[in-house]
């Protein structure tokens, strides 16, 4: 994603777009896979810890950013790739590798309709599925003949 797109989306979801905050929103970008605070912060040696993670509770906040519990243990922050203020629309399932502890956004699962009790209001959901990627798969299966 280049710098323009970047300071669009980040105008879009009601953010100034300053320079932190386009590096961080960069390597959230750059990532592919939603990273945890952990790996933003080696991917991005030049902004401390405490202002990655200020920037990321701002992103949440605006919804820019998407938080998931992988159940790994920590949070991963991945962008929200839709452009809905309030809706989360680009809603989709996740698999947490075991082994390699990466998480993947699977975009073409697809999610079925879970219906909530009358009286009930659903706000966000969070589907998680577990196992081994490919490449974990593939190593594994390698090192076992
Ligand atoms: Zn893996
Ligand atoms: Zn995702």
């Amino acid at each position: 994603m280049d710098d323009k797109r970047i300071i669009s989306l980040l105008e879009e979801h009601g953010i100034k777009p300053t320079a932190n905050r386009i590096v961080i929103a960069r390597a959230l970008a750059a990532g592919k896979v939603p990273l945890s605070l952990k790996e933003l912060e080696y991917s991005i040696l030049s902004i401390d810890k405490s202002n990655i993670s200020r920037t990321l509770a701002l992103f949440r906040k605006h919804r820019l950013v998407h938080d998931i519990e992988d159940g790994g243990g920590c949070v991963k922050y991945e962008l929200c790739m839709s452009h809905a203020e309030d809706g989360d629309e680009d809603v989709h399932v996740h698999f947490y590798c075991e082994s390699c502890h990466k998480t993947f956004c699977l975009w073409d699962t697809p999610i079925p309709e879970v219906p909530v009790p009358s009286g009930f209001v659903l706000k966000s959901v969070n589907y998680v599925l577990k196992g081994l990627c490919a490449d974990c798969l593939r190593r594994l299966s390698i090192r076992r003949r």
